[in-house]
This record gives structure tokens, C-alpha cells and sequence, in this order.
């Protein structure tokens, strides 16, 4: 390329994406001198699903910008709690994310999930018809234009990335009200509706309290659920179930 030079800084945040002689504090970049800045921010590495506010000498400018020559440009990370057009807050993960999938569910969140690898353009296709944000670890994935929004996970730990999208998007939590397996809704159910579904030590001990409206699968209370138990705990002590996000009646 031969045109504009400008100078980029990329927030911390965001710099892992970058190339490594990008990372340290102001770089110069060469534009073509008709490409807007999003192309010339996504063509450096970062997915504009993370980019922020985006500053042309300080001054706020849309993704449309075309950059010239001299000016000094900032990539902000997202601002948190990240606001999403349209609710209710739904998500999709993609298939190497089954774990935060179930951890989201546990929580109530509504997670989307296909354990088998249904391609991205299906995946971006289903984000864009559910309306549902695409929770991804692959940057290709999130450059994709159909998805109706996106966010890297950041993490591959299923705890780190629990917290960054609990603390990126600020869900309402209702745990317990979703099944984990399928992600449809639990209803509350009697030990005697469900008895021909369970084996006969669990009959015994515990008190089933609800069914998924979905797939059927039963679910009770019992000494198994500790290490659950604290996810929910862990999640409802740090971000609270209320969330961010004013219910839409
Ligand atoms: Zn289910």
C-alpha cells in the first residue's frame, strides 16, 4: 500500500489481537487512502465485535471514517456492560464452547448450542435469524457480516470466560430455570409424575423439583450438585440476578 500514513493505538485490550510489533503504545500505519477505518482496524487483526469507541485526534468518528493522512487514531476496547439492540439477551456459542454453554444455562441464561460443527455460515445464518449474540473464540467466525452480534471469548478457561460474558453483557440470572442439556425451559414437577423416569436410589433420597418443557429430562436436588451449587453462588454473589437490562414488557 502507498498512501496515508497514520498513527494507531490499539487500547491494552486489544492488543493481543495485533501483531506483536503493533502491541507497544502508537505504531504507523499506511492506508490505501479509500478503505474506511473499521476495514483498516478489522484488516490489522481485531474483530470489530471488540472495537469500541474509535477516536480520530481524540474526537469520536463512526467505522465509516476514512482515515488521511497525519491523523492519530484510538481503538477503544467495548465499554461494560455492553449494550445489545433488541432483547430479550440471547446468546449462541460455537461448538468449542459447551461448558460456558451449560454454565450459562445453569444460570438461566438462554445459550444456544450445537455440539456437532454445523459450519459458520450456519452458525452466522442462526445468529442473524434468532437475533442472538455469537459468543466465539474464532476471529473468522466474528468478521462474518451476517451475525446479528458477536463477542470473542477471551478465555479458554469455561471459569474466566463465564465471568467475562456475565460482566461484558450483565444478563439477568434465574438459575435453575433452564436445562442444562438442551436449553429449554424447566418446569416445577412432582415426584410422581417423573417416578417412571428415575432410578429407584434416586427416588429414594431426593425430591425431584423440576422437568425441561423440551427434551423431558428431570432434574432434583441433591449432593451432587455442590460443585453447581458454587458456580451459581460464585456468579449471584458477583453480578447479582438482576442484570443490566430493563425487562421489555
Ligand atoms: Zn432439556
Amino acid at each position: 500500500m502507498n498512501g496515508p500514513e497514520i498513527s494507531l493505538e490499539v487500547a491494552p485490550e486489544l492488543r493481543l489481537f495485533v501483531a506483536h510489533d503493533r502491541r507497544q503504545g502508537t505504531t504507523a500505519v499506511v492506508t490505501d487512502g479509500s478503505s474506511t477505518l473499521g476495514h483498516v482496524v478489522e484488516s490489522l487483526g481485531i474483530p470489530l465485535t471488540e472495537a469500541g469507541e474509535l477516536l480520530v485526534d481524540g474526537r469520536p468518528v463512526p467505522v465509516s471514517h476514512i482515515p488521511a493522512a497525519g491523523e492519530h487514531v484510538g481503538v477503544r476496547p467495548v465499554r461494560r456492560p455492553q449494550e445489545v439492540p433488541g432483547a430479550p439477551l440471547r446468546f449462541l456459542l460455537d461448538v468449542h464452547l459447551g461448558t460456558l454453554a451449560r454454565r450459562l444455562r445453569l444460570l438461566g441464561v438462554d445459550a444456544a448450542y450445537e455440539s456437532e460443527d454445523i459450519g459458520d455460515p450456519a452458525l452466522a445464518a442462526r445468529s442473524a435469524e434468532q437475533r442472538r449474540v455469537m459468543l466465539s473464540r474464532d476471529r473468522g467466525l466474528l468478521r462474518r457480516r451476517e451475525i446479528w452480534a458477536g463477542a470473542y471469548v477471551y478465555s479458554d478457561r469455561p471459569e474466566e470466560q463465564l465471568r467475562d460474558i456475565l460482566g461484558r453483557f450483565a444478563p439477568a440470572l434465574a438459575p435453575w430455570t433452564r436445562c442444562t442439556a438442551c436449553n429449554g425451559e424447566l418446569s416445577k414437577a412432582d415426584k410422581d409424575s417423573v417416578s417412571a423416569l428415575l432410578e429407584e436410589g434416586t427416588q429414594a433420597s431426593y425430591d425431584v423439583f423440576a422437568q425441561c418443557t423440551a427434551c423431558g429430562r428431570v432434574y432434583w436436588r441433591g449432593a451432587h450438585h455442590a460443585r453447581l451449587e458454587a458456580v451459581v453462588a460464585d456468579a449471584v454473589g458477583e453480578f447479582g440476578v438482576a442484570g443490566r437490562r430493563t425487562p421489555t414488557a
